[in-house]
């Protein structure tokens, strides 16, 4: 006992000592987001009370954001991240208190700064937006499928949450949340949280969000929606004229939920419903916990576009559960949940589909490396994006390099083992943020080392470009596709045989995707007229068709117009910056100008924002 004690001091200073000489060791909770004014090492918000009013005359939400506070004992303040925000008062536990609203830049907006007493618990702020407010986007009647009601909704990735409520934005702040919402009484509120089944007379909806999540997560929708239950913790909200083809296009969503707990462990946030947003909706979907936002261009009529909420559903447990710490880190989010996508989609609907998937992706991947041939920075999986908009690393590198990366080390360590590691990963970081490093460490500790398996980490993550030791990904679905196409270069096929081919949508996709240059212009019509590509209903086809249509200079069959229909009323950003690329990539810029001038106020401003800088629009 005594030799323990003597010992003790002695320890003490050892620890001291390394903590003078490496400051890291001192373990802050929290690491240097760039993209935040918060300083949560000092004073962090642990949970929101929202309660605030949609007013669609004005466009404009009012209300107060009331937050319990954690503070150490030397904090002298508390920063929040604001972005076009009016603050009209704040409160520090009921006591009116002096802010100061330091001006920043464009992107990151503003930093908050409230002076806190020494025990305070509870920061007040009374708050309204100001009409300029990326996170929002305001549908007059005309721009919702039913055009009898306006609309409106919230994309708060990567930090957009700030443009709508004052709040430390930075992904590895996790918070609580309940919420009072007055809307108009003819609509619907919904948000990522506890939702309401049914509209309420009078226009209050109440939620609760009681696991913590990133500030990017939080979202709301208004609008005149209904809920037609899956299964009796699966459903949808839509608007009513699409609630019961929706309920029916994602039918397998119950399916899909039991899949992903098959492989990684119980679903963690009880209830999972999809809202289909009107066209506009900028990404496919976007993962706010609870409630998936997406977009109406899956609703196919054939579930062949629902690998995307496979997609969305696999973020409850990558992204959503765990969660990147900084945007740097986005990688974590996203090639985990595209790795889990295709092992749900196997599950559900056989490895062949999934083969298929993960082939596209690669084809993907491929374009964007030689579209990055001059910056090959921006390829590598660990970003750097300060002093740049979050936004810029949202490209196919971490979803399909992240992919690539982690199918890599499967094929070396084989299934099993790599999906016992991956539960376990979820398991003991569940509703907490993680760092490359920090990952690195774990996947070197718990997978690669116990098992003997030598492999280039340090390269795949830090390095540009795609490794040596890449898995090739093979479908011979896909040779199929190539095998039809040599037979029609030759002759040997007719165009009514392509079409007659029982192909899934991927198949369909691959083949408009390699048509070859050498097909000519009354070849591409003879196809078009049997096959009927440019009256096809399925948003995807009709993608890559216009992206061919663009490239080749095809006129017939009044394409350009009906291309032009499509960019104006979807505002899906994969999609119409595809479109816009190809034109102007042919030579036909002042075109895609003219278009977009038409389609821009459709658009969401995470759209906008891309498409502005392609084709090299002045006006902001
Ligand atoms: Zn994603």
């Amino acid at each position: 006992m005594n030799k323990l004690l003597l010992l003790l001091p002695f320890l003490f200073l050892i620890g001291c000592q390394k903590n003078k000489e490496n400051p890291s060791k001192t373990n802050p909770k929290y690491v240097v987001d760039a993209h935040s004014y918060a300083k949560p090492n000092e004073a962090v918000a642990k949970h929101l009370d929202l309660n605030i009013a949609v007013n669609f005359n004005k466009k404009q939400l009012s209300g107060t954001a009331t937050y319990t506070i954690d503070k150490s004992k030397k904090a002298k303040e508390i920063h929040f991240d604001s972005r076009n925000l009016i603050i009209n008062k704040v409160e520090v536990d009921g006591k009116k208190m002096d802010f100061r609203l330091k001006k920043g830049d464009a992107v990151l907006g503003d930093d908050l700064i409230i002076p806190l007493t020494i025990n305070a618990k509870k920061v007040a702020i009374d708050y309204q937006t100001n009409g300029n407010n990326d996170a929002l986007q305001w549908l007059n009647k005309q721009q919702t499928t039913d055009k009898e009601n306006p609309f409106l909704f919230t994309q708060g990735q990567a930090i957009l949450t700030r443009t709508w409520i004052p709040i430390q934005d930075s992904p590895q702040i996790r918070i609580t949340y309940d919420a009072t919402v007055k809307v108009p009484p003819e609509l619907m509120a919904v948000m990522s949280a506890k939702n309401p089944k049914q509209k309420n007379q009078n226009g209050v909806y109440h939620f609760t969000m009681p696991q913590p999540i990133s500030s990017y997560l939080i979202a709301l929708a208004v609008g005149d929606i209904a809920y037609k239950p899956i299964s009796n913790r699966t459903g949808v909200y839509a608007e009513n004229s699409i609630v019961d083809k929706a309920q029916k296009e994602f039918e397998d969503t119950e399916k899909m939920v039991q899949a992903a707990e098959n492989l990684y462990g119980k679903y963690p946030w009880e209830q999972y419903d999809l809202l289909v947003l009107p066209p506009s909706f900028p990404f496919g979907g976007m993962e706010n916990p609870r409630l998936t936002f997406v977009t109406p261009t899956v609703i196919a009529g054939d579930k062949s576009l629902t690998s995307l909420v496979a997609h969305e559903l696999a973020h409850s447990w990558s992204g959503n559960l765990v969660t990147n710490a900084t945007w740097d880190d986005f990688w974590l989010n996203e090639g985990f949940t595209v790795y889990f996508e295709r092992r749900i989609m196997e599950s559900v609907y056989g490895a062949d589909y999934a083969n298929m998937l993960a082939l596209i992706g690669r084809q993907d991947l491929d374009e964007t490396l030689a579209s990055f041939k001059n910056t090959p920075e921006n390829t590598k999986l660990k970003l750097d994006l300060k002093g740049k908009n979050p936004d810029d690393g949202m490209t196919d590198i971490p979803y399909e390099k992240g992919f690539l990366f982690l199918k890599t080390i499967e094929s070396k360590v084989g299934k099993e083992k790599m999906d016992a590691f991956l539960k376990k990963y979820f398991k003991e970081h569940a509703f907490s943020t993680i760092t490359t490093e920090k990952f690195i460490d774990y996947l070197k500790q718990n997978l690669l080392e116990p098992n003997h398996i030598k492999f280039n980490v340090e390269e795949w993550i830090y390095k540009p470009g795609i490794p040596n030791n890449a898995i090739k990904i093979t479908s011979h679905k896909f040779e199929d596709v190539m095998q039809t196409i040599e037979g029609w270069k030759k002759g040997k096929i007719s165009p009514q045989e392509i079409c007659n081919k029982e192909w899934v949508i991927q198949q369909k996709i691959h083949f408009i995707r390699n048509i070859p240059a050498s097909i000519t212009l009354k070849q591409l019509k003879e196809l078009d007229n049997a096959c009927g590509f440019s009256n096809t209903k399925n948003s995807y086809i009709a993608m890559v068709w216009f992206e061919q249509t663009a490239k080749r200079n095809y006129h017939e069959n009044n394409i350009d117009k009906k291309m032009a229909e499509f960019l104006i009323r979807v505002g899906r950003r994969w999609y119409v910056t595809t479109i816009y690329n190809a034109l102007k990539e042919n030579g036909r810029l002042k075109e895609a100008q003219e278009i977009y001038k038409k389609a821009r106020p459709n658009y969401h401003s995470v759209t906008v924002r891309t498409v502005d800088e392609m084709l090299g629009n002045k006006e902001q």
